[in-house]
């Protein structure tokens, strides 16, 4: 056995080996001490090898989904070895033969689909990261839903799309990992990777993996050659992992990118949109937004949170949808109370393709097709005029082949089922005539024997005689220690076998007990292949209309989402935006959702705030001073959040919302330490702002908080006046500009789209009082040491503070910077410089093709050739 053993560790030494011994799984060697130490079970020993003790522990089959889910966690991969034969087949080879035993499954975080492995209102995505040529892309899914997706990138992106998945797990090339290291520690750093060798040639094999994936509609020639890799890795991986287990994919869908809100990996985070800032969902903006009912409408509510739309059209139809559900309240709170019976289809529909369903699935599914048909009547009902758009298909009728497996299954299955059906009775009474007999054959003969007990029991007059059963004896007679002996001499004798003596009891069998039992186990053994056949049947029909019934999936998952951002809205008294062709930016008295929620929960008010950030009224840049806590970073965070709950199709925190739809998002807030990475903070603050002056566009919003910080206060102030320079007079996008620098407001006289903004506060007797109210104009002074005094720095410290501040005011005006600064080019001239005098280009243009002989060009080449040399 332990030669079995090593023979299918060697081959699986990425993975923790789960080797089942009948009701157990034991794990061995490294593999023991590695599983006790992570589940906290008792590490004990098995034999020797070597000469060495074994270390073994074990996990008993039945509550393997519990450590399987803690192992996961904790970052292992398990690789699930069974027993391919019966032991009895086994021992017909001989006494000593081994049961056949062969690794089934290997179970790693991007590949789960049992429930209690999942988190249900999270997708759990399997990503690949492919390279061809030039080219890249990326590919991703779930298998416990059967989303697929396949997009092009360009290198540099991958960190921003990476953040957007958020997978569990990667896959990549093992020569590739270096160069993509950088960007999943920034994007998704709790992301498992996992290497690939064999990814030569895998493009190649795409044809034969989609056709194994897919049947005969394998359409993977009509991919370029990246997504293509990216494609087969993920397959390739699944089959690895999987084995052979049939999996329900849908076929992959391209993500153009061109239709939503791209948001990097660093905005992301500084947003804390679906997580915060320490990695956790609770304190995300999603946490606060989240009303869903069921767990498909929170992933979907996830995935339109991480990527809003940058069109019109189809964010007016998600707010139509949000609007219905205002002004239709009761519809929307009924079909939520359905909705709270729905289950999760898509998982149920995996779980019965990849047959690790039970009849719980069937009859959940079921159930969420009543639910789909009593919302569209309640949809159908409210729509009085024009009904929105995206609640089209619930006007339509139901394919008919739904509705009779749904029968079929309601028919069929127990209301309250159990998971599995390895015990069987989960089929209902009456649904079948062949299992309702050998039921009853079945019953029958348990009542005959509780006749039997009471007539063994009146012949040989012990009261105490009971027929009892276990699993080693099967049913026996059972009487006290003490009366034994009546059944052991005559007249009983003959008819009583004796089977067993315990210390209290002596058992006995009986020929008419015996051929009773073999009754009962034969019409047990019946009833239970009948229900597993009804079961496999059942399974099959629902299999068959698995693509109907993911849009039942859908559409239940779409309208929770509609009716729970229906129910934020009017739970929070938020406001529907409004589009406009224009570059326009007007909130009036908005609120940052999460801070305002966390205040209100302790009964302190938040201070709504405007924001105009449209050049036509006034100003398109807002440069914003005022003393540390006075709420500077609240405000620019609540305008980028308005921003994108707007695009993703939700109501916003405001009293009004106006705007010009943005392209991109982009947040710098404070400077964070990356020293995992290597990079010092002052460095990652120019990287993150050097990518948003290259990238933003006049669409796009972008949020500055103190960006210069970092270093020496004239460097940071001279970088900080650059950059609002070239946002300003460059780019020309919205922006609101944080900032320490008193300097900086000076540019309110030079830049004719920029206004001064501040935190108000007052000064009461000696002390800070926050206003956290927006207002015209500059901060006097910073405060910082007001803030430092708030804080308990000691009185001599601060006091000194003073007048050394003192002092260096004395020495520094910021409005004469301005006047001195106006001598100076702008990035017009700086931007372009004048093209070199370039000896290659003219040399190149004097050639006439057609003219030259072989050998004139051959020369050509050379003096080209040289010419670039000597540059
Ligand atoms: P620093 O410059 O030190 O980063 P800041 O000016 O960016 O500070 P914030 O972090 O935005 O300040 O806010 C500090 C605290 O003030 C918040 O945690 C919140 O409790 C409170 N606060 C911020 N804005 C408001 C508001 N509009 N209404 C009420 N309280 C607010």
């Amino acid at each position: 056995m332990m030669e079995q053993y090593l023979a299918l560790k060697a081959t699986h030494t990425e993975y923790l080996l789960f080797y089942r011994m009948g009701d157990f799984y034991e794990l061995f060697f490294d593999d023991a001490v590695a599983a006790a130490q992570a589940l906290d079970i008792t590490l004990t020993h098995r034999g020797k090898h070597l000469g060495e003790d074994t270390p073994m522990c074990g996990v008993p089959v039945h509550a393997a989904e519990t450590y399987l889910h803690r192992l996961i966690r904790q970052g292992h991969k398990v690789a699930i070895c069974e027993q391919m034969e019966d032991p009895a087949e086994a021992k017909k080879r001989g006494s000593k033969a081994v049961v056949r035993r062969d690794v089934v499954r290997l179970v790693t975080p991007g590949t789960l689909s049992e429930e209690g492995l999942l988190n249900a209102r999270r997708h759990n995505f399997l990503s690949a990261i492919a390279t061809a040529g030039e080219e890249t892309a990326l590919g991703w899914l779930d298998m416990s839903t059967g989303e697929f997706w396949l997009a092009s990138v360009k290198p540099n992106d991958i960190a921003t799309h990476l953040a957007r998945i958020a997978p569990s797990e990667i896959v990549l090339a093992a020569s590739s990992r270096a160069q993509y290291q950088v960007a999943i520690t920034q994007a998704c750093p709790e992301s498992v990777v996992t290497e690939r060798d064999n990814v030569q040639g895998l493009s190649e094999r795409a044809e034969a993996l989609f056709a194994a994936c897919y049947g005969s509609a394998a359409p993977a020639e009509n991919l370029a050659r990246a997504p293509r890799a990216a494609a087969a890795m993920l397959l390739d991986y699944l089959q690895a992992t999987q084995i052979d287990t049939a999996l329900r994919l849908q076929l992959p869908r391209f993500d153009h990118q061109t239709s939503t809100m791209e948001i990097d990996a660093a905005t992301r985070l500084n947003l804390e949109l679906n997580r915060t800032q320490s990695g956790a969902f609770k304190g995300s903006l999603l946490a606060t937004i989240d009303m869903t009912v069921t767990a498909a409408g929170a992933r979907l509510l996830s995935q339109w949170l991480s990527a809003p739309l940058i069109d019109a059209a189809p964010i007016e139809e998600r707010l139509d949808a949000v609007a219905f559900f205002t002004a239709n309240r009761r519809c929307g709170e009924d079909i939520a109370k359905l909705l709270k019976s729905v289950s999760d289809v898509a998982r149920a529909l995996s779980r019965l393709v990849m047959d690790r369903a039970g009849p719980r699935d069937l009859r959940s599914i079921a159930q969420a097709v009543t639910a789909y048909r009593d919302i569209a009547d309640l949809l159908k009902a409210a729509a009085t005029d024009a009904p929105p758009a995206l609640f089209a298909p619930w006007h339509q009728p139901l394919p008919a082949s739904i509705m009779a497996v749904q029968a079929d299954i309601e028919q069929a299955i127990e209301a309250q089922p159990p998971l599995i059906i390895r015990d069987g009775n989960f089929i209902c009474p009456g649904y079948d005539a062949a299992l309702d007999q050998a039921r009853s054959l079945r019953d029958e003969s348990r009542r005959i024997i509780a006749a039997l007990q009471q007539s063994y029991s009146d012949a040989t007059g012990i009261k105490a005689l009971k027929i009892k059963y276990n699993a080693v004896l099967g049913y026996h007679i059972d009487v006290p220690a003490g009366q034994a002996d009546k059944l052991q001499s005559p007249p009983f004798v003959d008819k009583f076998i004796h089977r067993q003596t315990l210390a209290n009891s002596v058992r006995f069998s009986t020929r008419e007990l015996a051929d009773l039992a073999g009754e009962i186990s034969r019409a047990a053994e019946t009833a239970l292949h009948r229900e597993h056949e009804i079961y496999a049947r059942l399974r099959a029909q629902v299999i068959a209309i698995a693509e109907p019934l993911e849009q039942v999936a859908q559409e239940l998952a779409m309208v929770d989402t509609l009716s729970a951002l229906a129910h934020l809205a009017m739970a929070r008294d938020w406001v529907r935006p409004k589009f406009y062709k224009d570059l326009r930016f007007d909130i009036t008295a908005g609120q940052h959702p999460v801070v305002a929620r966390a205040l209100v929960a302790d009964n302190k008010p938040f201070i709504a705030n405007d924001c105009s950030l449209t050049a036509s009224d006034g100003a398109q840049l807002l440069l914003l001073t005022g003393p540390n806590m006075a709420g500077k970073s609240t405000f620019l965070r609540q305008n980028a959040l308005i921003a994108i709950l707007a695009q993703m199709g939700s109501y916003v925190p405001a009293q009004a919302a106006e705007l010009g739809l943005v392209d991109r998002v982009f947040s710098r807030v404070g400077a964070a330490d990356d020293l995992a990475r290597g990079r010092s903070t002052f460095m990652v603050e120019m990287v993150e702002t050097a990518m948003i002056l290259q990238q933003a566009t006049p669409r796009s919003l972008v949020i500055l908080d103190e960006i210069g910080r970092g270093t020496a206060t004239f460097d940071g102030l001279s970088l900080a006046w650059a950059c609002i320079e070239y946002l300003h007079d460059i780019i020309g996008c919205r922006t609101i500009f944080a900032t320490h620098y008193h300097e900086l407001t000076a540019l309110q006289e030079r830049l004719i789209r920029l206004d001064n903004i501040t935190m108000r506060v007052k000064e009461h007797g000696g002390s800070l009082v926050f206003l956290h109210e927006v207002g015209k104009g500059a901060a006097d002074r910073s405060y910082g040491i007001h803030v430092a005094e708030l804080a308990g720095l000691p009185d001599v410290v601060t006091q000194r503070a003073k007048d050394i501040l003192a002092t260096l005011e004395e020495n520094r005006g910021a409005s004469t910077l301005t006047a001195s600064l106006d001598g100076l080019p702008l990035f017009e001239a700086h931007a372009a410089p004048p093209p070199r005098a370039d000896k290659l280009r003219e040399a190149l243009g004097d050639i006439d093709p057609d003219q030259l002989s072989p050998r004139e060009a051959l020369d050509w080449l050379y003096r080209l050739r040289k010419m670039l040399k000597d540059e």
